[in-house]
């Protein structure tokens, strides 16, 4: 398998507060990989990194066989690496149909624009039948799926999702869950960074378990959905 994004002992900090210490791992063609890990492990850094937002220490991060780092943000997104961010980051005064439109702020092709616009209504149909209305109108789990639309807009190679199961309801969360399902089987590469560990690694080829900045545990899915450390840790289990 070929790896479309490798991360090699990664080092980012905020000041002088290390909050990625060294970490390595590669998210293969195809694939859903998933960073699990308590609040403050360095997740969020961790994707924000890979997008471009904030200047690793050290490390190297290859992504479809071309090093990221003197890449810049914007030109990080036509390379092929969407980010769907924690904390959704919609504009709530445009319309669903406008923030889905700024997901492909970097493309000139009209007629596959609105492919794709019609795609994500077919994906999550709610989005479509309230295309017209502002974005801010949507309730938490329909916000989420806008931002995932949004970020597929770019067409990505590969898709990093952020938390997409925050503050949504079991309901909402399954269908999320579904979504990303179905991503995957149409042939795209996913990075999925989640607090719902149980969700999460069911639905993720391969795994790793993030703590204060570093990878302290790695291995398929399945692996660690079984693993009683991290059943204890993470899936509340005594
Ligand atoms: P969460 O799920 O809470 O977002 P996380 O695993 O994504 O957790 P990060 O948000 O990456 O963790 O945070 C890692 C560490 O970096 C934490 O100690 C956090 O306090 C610190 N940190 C994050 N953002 C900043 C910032 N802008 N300035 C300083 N420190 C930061």
């Amino acid at each position: 398998m070929t790896a479309l994004l490798k991360v090699e002992d990664l080092k980012v900090a905020y000041g002088k507060i290390e909050a990625v210490k060294g970490i390595s791992f590669e998210v293969n063609e195809g694939e859903i990989v998933c960073l699990v890990g308590t609040n403050g492990a360095g997740k969020t850094t961790t994707l924000r990194t890979l997008s471009g937002l904030i200047k690793p220490k050290s490390g190297t991060i290859t992504f479809d066989g071309q090093p990221l780092a003197a890449v810049p943000a914007h030109k990080i997104v036509s390379l092929g690496l969407a980010h769907s961010p924690e904390g959704r980051h919609i504009f709530p005064r445009l319309t669903i149909a406008e923030n889905l439109q700024l997901g492909a702020f970097l493309r000139t092709d009209k007629d596959g624009i609105e492919q794709d616009v019609q795609r994500a209504y077919e994906m999550f149909p709610i989005l479509g039948e309230r295309r017209k209305q502002a974005a801010g109108t949507l309730s938490g789990g329909e916000q989420q799926m806008l931002a995932m639309g949004r970020a597929l807009m770019s067409r990505p190679k590969l898709l990093m999702l952020d938390e997409p199961s925050m503050g949504l309801s079991p309901l909402m969360m399954q269908k999320i869950m579904a979504t990303i399902k179905e991503l995957k089987a149409t042939g795209m590469t996913i990075l999925l960074v989640e607090q719902n560990a149980q969700a999460a690694l069911s639905l993720s080829d391969s795994a790793h378990v993030m703590e204060i900045g570093k990878i302290v545990l790695s291995g398929t899915g399945r692996d660690l959905l079984h693993n009683e450390d991290v059943r204890k840790a993470y899936l509340g289990e005594d």
